[in-house]
């Protein structure tokens, strides 16, 4: 007799917060500034939070050397109930869709993220062939702030990246990230990942 199998999804999907069109439509930047591209991802962080659509955190990936914004992604783990959806990760799906390949390499692309990637956005980044990574918050921040556990990353990851062509710029409009991350742990939003330590 034929063994009967629960029915099981055949498919995955992440999508960016309907708002997330309309704002980018209605902001004004100059890409051509690092602090301008770092200021889109952390006004989609604080954004995120107050339509109430995810964590604090925002990224996009921007094409040099015209720094053409090719994707953006924000934190949408909970509402969309999957632990991969961090910022960076829906910003490098959606890059790899908007050009047809998964393999970020074969351009000049700059991912700029609102906080330092996490352990699965560290290797994500690495798989995604990326060249160029700018970061607001710190990962201490992060923990500080938003409670989040980051994960043992290397203790040099930012010397791993750089050995394998990755270059980085990190603390750009540090302040104004944490900001961010201090507005969500004050509105008492949940806090999921917590680290494992904490009773
Ligand atoms: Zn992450």
């Amino acid at each position: 007799m034929a063994q009967v199998f629960p029915t099981i999804k055949e498919s995955a999907g992440l999508r960016l917060p309907a708002w997330v069109h309309s704002f980018i439509q209605n902001q004004t930047y100059d890409f051509s500034q690092t602090q301008e591209r770092m200021r889109l991802a952390i006004d989609l962080s604080r954004e995120n939070l107050v339509q109430g659509t995810g964590g604090p955190f925002g990224a996009a990936v921007f094409e040099l050397p015209a720094y053409r914004l090719v994707s953006v992604g924000v934190n949408v783990v909970v509402p969309q109930h999957t632990s991969l959806a961090h910022a960076e990760i829906l910003a490098l799906l959606l890059a790899q869709e908007a050009l047809l390949t998964h393999d970020l390499g074969k351009r000049r692309l700059e991912l700029v993220t609102s906080s330092q990637p996490c352990l699965q956005c560290y290797g994500a980044i690495f798989w995604s062939g990326l060249s160029r990574v700018v970061t607001g918050a710190r990962a201490k921040d992060v923990e500080a702030l938003a409670g989040s556990d980051e994960g043992p990353l290397p203790q040099d990851w930012e010397g791993e990246w750089r050995k394998r062509g990755i270059s980085l710029e990190t603390d750009v409009m540090r302040v104004q990230a944490c900001a961010v991350l201090q507005a969500y742990q004050e509105s008492g939003a949940p806090i999921y990942n917590p680290a494992r330590s904490t009773p």
